[in-house]
């Protein structure tokens, strides 16, 4: 018989499989906890659990987990890229970064992206599939097993390779046990997803329920230009309603990543326009000056530049930074993630 992958079940389908042999409800925490918390990787090391259902559900389920082919760390400052080998062989890539008070982990959804945004190494790298849930998972659990240090804060982001929203069932269904006390016991203040903005999805995303920050990548401030650097954009007007509608729901403002990329959307009427679409709103403005890459013509604007856009935008705009990418000499910075096979 084929195991079933275990962290690919919702939380519900797990909890169903303790109700449906009418063992006792604690079970179902003890087994989310040696699942999410302790990590384990064999039914046989979850202890507090009787031999005759461990060995039962040994019979029926797998523990898959991932672990780095290769990683790479950054000496500049403390990064690191870690390549994942999936099942299929298929490597993902995740980034671990190093701060004062935190360490921020930021995961893949996707093997690729089928975006295919102008600016972006992994979109132009061609989509390969949907990472499943026990690999997003799986992915947290690697850092926070080998990495994570002891009561320290970290964060996840969701801005590796992929768009979250195009897996939007698998980043559902990670998401709950990223949430839930049983599981990471994660919330809003710790947990980023990024995407591209469609506005139907992120309606959707904040009436289920799930606990997570939103940010969206704006990169334009007038459709037709924004459209020709980002093909799978939909209209900016909707999308910042439909990004005001998370912020109100989730009591957490809605960051708008802007890539600052030479002479394309960094002019003083590009600043001019971005502090009117947001002025007032529930937002706060991340300015991402862009991570060039080999075989790409789009430059970084100078910091004499950067400095000017910021300032068209402080007064009116709502609470403005500038995300000074981590890992750029090893492509592990944003935009710089890209698919590898193993041969
Ligand atoms: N698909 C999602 C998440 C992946 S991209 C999204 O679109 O948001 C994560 C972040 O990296 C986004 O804000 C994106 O705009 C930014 N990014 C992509 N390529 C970049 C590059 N070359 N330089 C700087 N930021 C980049």
């Amino acid at each position: 018989m084929k195991k079933t992958n275990i962290k690919n079940l919702s939380i519900d389908e797990l909890h169903s499989i303790i109700d449906d042999l009418g063992e006792k409800n604690h079970r179902k925490s003890q087994l989310m906890k040696w699942l999410y918390q302790k990590g384990v990787e064999d039914f046989s090391e979850m202890t507090n659990i009787p031999v005759q259902l461990r060995e039962w559900l040994d019979a029926r389920y797998r523990i898959s987990s991932l672990a780095p082919a290769e990683a790479v760390e950054s000496p500049e400052d403390g990064s690191t890229k870690f390549l994942m080998e999936c099942d299929d062989g298929l490597m993902l890539e995740a980034v671990l970064m190093e701060f004062e008070k935190h360490q921020t982990i930021c995961i893949s959804t996707q093997i690729g992206c089928p975006l295919r945004c102008l600016f972006c190494n992994t979109g132009m790298q061609g989509f390969e599939r949907d990472l499943r849930s026990d690999e997003i998972l799986n992915q947290v659990l690697y850092f926070r097993k080998a990495h994570i240090r002891p009561r320290r804060r970290f964060n996840i982001v969701f801005m590796g390779m992929g768009e979250p929203f195009l897996n939007l069932e698998n980043l559902y269904r990670s998401m709950e046990i990223l949430n839930h006390q049983d599981g990471f016991a994660l919330g809003e203040k710790r947990i980023t997803v990024s995407t591209i903005g469609f506005p139907g999805k992120i309606i959707d995303a904040a009436d289920s329920g799930l606990k997570f920050s939103l940010a969206i990548s704006l990169s334009g401030t007038e459709d037709r230009s924004r459209k020709e650097l980002m093909p799978g954009s939909a209209p900016i007007m909707e999308t910042l309603s439909a990004a005001e509608y998370f912020a109100e729901k989730s009591g957490t403002r809605t960051t708008l990543e802007y890539v600052l990329i030479a002479g394309v959307n960094d002019t003083e009427e590009n600043a001019r326009a971005l502090s009117d679409l947001t002025a007032g709103r529930p937002f706060k403005i991340n300015l991402i000056p862009l991570n060039e890459w080999i075989g790409s013509e789009l430059r970084r604007p100078s910091e004499e530049r950067i400095d000017h856009f910021i300032s068209i935008l402080l007064p009116r705009a709502p609470a403005v930074t500038v995300r000074r990418s981590r890992g750029r000499d090893i492509s592990a910075a944003c935009g710089q993630l890209r698919f590898h096979r193993r041969d």
